[in-house]
């Protein structure tokens, strides 16, 4: 199915083992495996595990300019590392940071887009890991993005005046 986000760029999503999955942002061809809709639409209908499987791709699509902006923001707030092992670190604490942000504002936009269809379909097939993974998405996005920027404030020099 080919999709157009809000900015213009162009894409694919597929379908793979019953859930969507998204395969081509523009030139850029993704392939992961479809965790987040994996896990949250196990037990539920197949026609509403399409729909939200359908609209959490999408939402990636959608939500890719602020996923990336939060990571370059991130970056450049911590341009100047301390050590290569430490900016290792830093970079692959990044690299979830920016994962979980990704998927957080990607499930966001199926709530934004669908919140009426969302809520009737998990107290239809109530999951219980539905809140964990709310919980464990933003405070990982959330709690690296602040540890990733206060580690380099630890580093910085004390101002004189
Ligand atoms: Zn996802």
């Amino acid at each position: 199915m080919n999709v157009q986000s809000w900015y213009g760029l162009t894409g694919e999503i597929e379908v793979e083992n019953d859930l969507w999955h998204l395969v081509r942002i523009g030139n850029v061809a993704l392939n992961y495996p479809p965790i987040v809709n994996r896990i949250l639409r196990r037990g539920l209908p197949r026609a509403d595990r399409w729909r939200l499987s359908y609209l959490h791709e999408f939402g990636h699509f959608q939500t890719l300019p602020f996923a990336l902006a939060h990571a370059l923001f991130v970056v450049w707030d911590g341009r100047k590392r301390r050590s290569f092992t430490g900016w290792l670190m830093w970079l692959a604490t990044l690299a979830v940071m920016h994962k979980a942000v990704w998927e957080l504002t990607s499930e966001a936009y199926v709530v934004a887009a669908d919140g009426a269809a969302y809520r009737q379909i998990y107290r239809n097939t109530p999951d219980r890991l539905l809140p964990i993974f709310w919980t464990v998405m933003g405070g990982l996005g959330i709690g690296l993005s602040g540890w990733l920027i206060r580690e380099r404030r630890l580093v910085q020099p004390p101002h004189r005046l």
